[in-house]
C-alpha cells in the first residue's frame, strides 16, 4: 500500500492538499474507494480510504489503525561536510534508510564545493525532497530532517551545548584516530542519540579536530582503511545502528538495543 507523510495529526477525516492531492489525483489518479497508508509527524499509521475530491483536495477516511513503528530506538544524527558533486544525494537517501533522524550538512575548510546562501537552500529542499521520498520506499514512520546547511565550527560550538545533554555522544569520524575504535566506544557508551560528524574527500584538518575535541566531540577511528567520504557516512551510521539501534534485527526494545 502506497504511504503519505501528513503535515497535521491523524484524524478521522483526512484531507489531503497541496502536492500530495497534486500527485494523487493527476500522477496516481487515485479514485475513491482506493486505500493508502497514512503517517502523521509523530509516526502515527493508519489505513485510509478516499472518500471524495475537491479540486484541491483529496478526502479520505481513516480505516484502521495500524501499529508499525519501524524506527530506531536510537536517534542517529548525521554531521556531514559537503561532498563532491551529487554525493550528498546518495548519502541522504541511505542515511534515511538507515534510520539517520536528521541530516546536518557542514561547509568545513577542505569542502571543495562553495554555495552561497541561494544555493545551499535549494539544495537542501531538493534533499529534503530525496529524504521524502526514502522514507516512502523504505517503510519508515518518520520523516527524516534535512538542516540548513552551517559552518562546522559555528555548528560545533552550538553542539556543544547538545553534547551536555544527558544521554548524547557527539563523534568525529577521524582518519588520523590511532587510539579510540569506534567498536570500544560504543560497546561502552550508554548514550540513545549520536550525533556523528564525518568529513569532505579532503578530511578534516588538523585544527578543526582540535576545534571538535575542544567543544566536546570524542574523535574515533572506523578501522584501518581509509574511507571514502560517502563510505564512511555508510559505516558510521551502520555501525551505530548495529550496536545500538535495530540494524542486523526487527523491532528491538530500547533494553535489547543497550545489552
Ligand atoms: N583525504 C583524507 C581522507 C578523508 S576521508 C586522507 O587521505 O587522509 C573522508 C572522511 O571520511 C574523513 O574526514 C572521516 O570523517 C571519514 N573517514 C574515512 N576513513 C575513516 C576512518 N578509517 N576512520 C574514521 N573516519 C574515517
Amino acid at each position: 500500500m502506497r504511504r503519505l507523510f501528513l503535515t497535521e495529526s491523524l484524524a478521522d477525516e483526512i484531507a489531503i492538499t497541496g502536492p500530495d492531492a497534486h500527485h494523487l489525483m493527476h500522477v496516481l489518479r487515485a479514485r475513491a474507494g482506493q486505500h493508502f497508508l497514512v503517517v502523521d509527524a509523530e509516526g502515527h499509521m493508519a489505513e485510509a480510504e478516499i472518500t471524495a475530491f475537491s479540486e484541491k483536495q483529496v478526502r479520505m477516511r481513516r480505516v484502521a489503525d495500524i501499529e508499525a513503528n519501524t524506527d530506531s530506538p536510537v536517534e542517529l544524527v548525521l554531521a556531514q561536510c559537503l561532498p563532491k558533486a551529487d554525493k550528498m544525494d546518495f548519502i541522504v537517501q541511505k542515511a534515511v534508510e538507515l534510520g539517520a533522524v536528521s541530516v546536518q550538512p557542514l561547509r568545513s575548510a577542505n569542502c571543495v564545493v562553495k554555495y552561497d546562501e541561494a544555493k545551499a537552500a535549494a539544495r537542501v529542499g531538493k534533499w529534503q525532497k530525496i529524504a521524502d521520498e526514502a522514507a516512502k520506499q523504505c517503510g519508515r514512520t518518520r520523516l527524516l530532517t534535512v538542516e540548513p546547511v552551517r559552518n562546522l565550527k559555528v555548528w560545533l560550538q552550538g553542539a556543544l551545548a547538545e553534547e551536555r545533554k544527558a544521554g548524547t555522544a557527539l563523534l568525529l569520524c577521524y582518519e588520523n584516530e590511532q587510539q579510540q575504535a569506534i567498536k570500544a566506544y560504543l560497546r561502552r557508551s550508554g548514550a540513545v542519540r549520536f550525533i556523528m560528524i564525518i568529513g569532505p574527500e579532503g578530511g578534516f584538518t588538523p585544527q578543526e579536530a582540535a576545534f571538535a575535541a575542544s567543544c566536546g566531540a570524542v574523535s574515533v577511528a572506523l578501522g584501518p582503511r581509509i574511507l571514502r567520504a560517502e563510505t564512511a557516512a555508510l559505516a558510521a551510521l551502520s555501525v551505530v545502528q548495529y550496536e545500538k539501534g535495530d540494524l542486523g534485527g526487527r523491532c528491538f526494545s530500547k533494553d535489547e538495543a543497550e545489552e
